[in-house]
């Protein structure tokens, strides 16, 4: 089956043509400043990256573009988009109500929109998209696969804000987690690695990259995740504060003279590793600035590693143990300095760093030596890969239901 997988964002698209019998990608491309003027990328499997200029006011526009792309007679990897069987779509926010991927109807639309209010920078523009493509292809089955799913099996006493419980009730104030298809596709690839079930296993995924979570997974089930209501809560990440005690809010707001808006952007978008250190948020820049005696630099890298000890800690005593640490997403794929530093707080548990980590950048691998009582994994993330799996899992359950229903009358 060949599987669109979509990722909308604001002003951006981000697409892959995935063969799910292959798990080959076959083209894959981004189409950006939607809304503004529009650049479309696009890329086919083995062949060089075109880029060009084309008119996108609005996302239906961009979904245009990228199906004329992939069809086109020259480069193109469809002969006709009736080839495409279905549509796997990243949705960001799925509250309480999606604890697994689903069929988007309208019915799902209409829940997904009233989830807004908790995810007012993220839902819109993905519904947008959704029905973008369900205008283009209105007989092709669309998926949505939600970031907040896989944490939904969290118990509540690691979901619950002590704050007043009617918020909760009323407004759906309390932990739910991103970066979840991620966290899932990591945690059962680790066991599938470990030649385990993922129901005898206990996994702590670090997914770091600019935007930066961890997860405890016992079990194949996650029991603990360090982001909460916003993608904001947690660890010290590219430009978000992570935790920090709420008052500051409150306190940079008076004392700055700033509105409660302009103060959550600060959060938001100067902080973190960009605020600690005033260089910037990547840790490419902060590796180098550090290794040339910048101390802030220096700091935001510690603080940021500290950060993570402190979050693994607290899952191995969440899931009375851990049998493997794995690193994954930009800074966890391709930064050993963090992985070497964060692992060496573990060595009380018979956690032994194995020196292939210094030359892993990006390349699954074990981290941590053959005996080593804990293991350490380095595994890429694909979630796109998950994307298209769940896709085609929930397509094809359907088409089967479907037969059954015709047969039984
Ligand atoms: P997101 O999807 O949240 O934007 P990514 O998972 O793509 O983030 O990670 C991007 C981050 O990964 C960069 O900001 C940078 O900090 C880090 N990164 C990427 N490549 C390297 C590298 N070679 N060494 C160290 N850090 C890297």
């Amino acid at each position: 089956m060949k599987v669109l997988v979509i990722n909308c964002g604001s002003s951006s698209l981000k697409y892959q043509v995935i063969d799910s019998e292959t798990e080959h990608v076959l083209a894959k491309g981004l189409c950006e400043r939607i809304g503004i003027d529009g650049v479309l990328t696009y890329q086919p499997a083995g062949q060089d990256k075109i880029k060009y200029e084309a008119a996108m006011p609005a996302h239906r526009q961009a979904v245009e573009l990228v199906l004329k792309q992939l069809t086109d007679p020259q480069n193109g990897v469809l002969k006709s988009i009736d080839e495409i069987e279905a549509v796997g779509h990243r949705m960001v926010h799925g509250g309480e109500k999606f604890a697994c991927s689903t069929l988007l109807d309208e019915e799902v639309l209409q829940t997904v929109e009233d989830l807004n209010d908790l995810a007012p920078l993220h839902n819109p523009p993905t519904l947008v998209g959704v029905r973008a493509c369900k205008e283009i292809l209105p007989d092709t089955p669309m998926v949505g696969v939600f970031d907040t799913a896989f944490h939904q099996t969290m118990p509540a006493s690691a979901f619950i804000y002590a704050l007043p419980y009617e918020y909760y009730e009323k407004y759906g104030m309390r932990r739910y987690g991103f970066h979840g298809t991620s966290h899932k596709f990591v945690a059962q690839r680790t066991a599938e690695i470990m030649g385990k079930k993922p129901e005898d296993v206990k996994v702590i995924v670090c997914h770091l990259g600019n935007g930066a979570s961890i997860s405890a997974v016992d079990g194949g089930k996650c029991v603990e995740t360090s982001m909460g209501l916003t993608p904001l809560e947690g660890l010290i990440m590219g430009t978000r504060s992570g935790d920090i005690d709420p008052t500051c809010i409150e306190y940079i707001a008076h004392k700055e003279g700033i509105t409660l808006e302009d103060t959550m952007q600060i959060i938001n978008k100067k902080s973190g590793v960009l605020g600690i250190s005033g260089v910037s948020s990547d840790f490419r820049d902060l590796e180098a600035a550090a290794d040339e005696g910048n101390e802030r630099a220096q700091l935001a890298l510690d603080a940021f590693c500290h950060h993570v000890v402190k979050y693994i800690g607290s899952y191995i005593a969440v899931m009375n143990g851990v049998d493997a640490i794995v690193f994954t997403a930009g800074i966890g794929e391709n930064a050993p300095l963090v992985r070497k530093a964060v692992l060496g707080h573990f060595k009380y548990m018979g956690l032994e760093v194995d020196p292939i980590n210094d030359s892993i950048h990006g390349d699954e691998c074990m981290i941590s030596t053959a005996d080593s009582k804990v293991k350490a994994y380095v595994i890429p993330t694909n979630e796109e890969l998950a994307i298209c799996r769940d896709t085609v899992e929930i397509v094809t359950k359907k088409t089967i239901e479907d037969v059954v229903k015709k047969v039984l009358g």
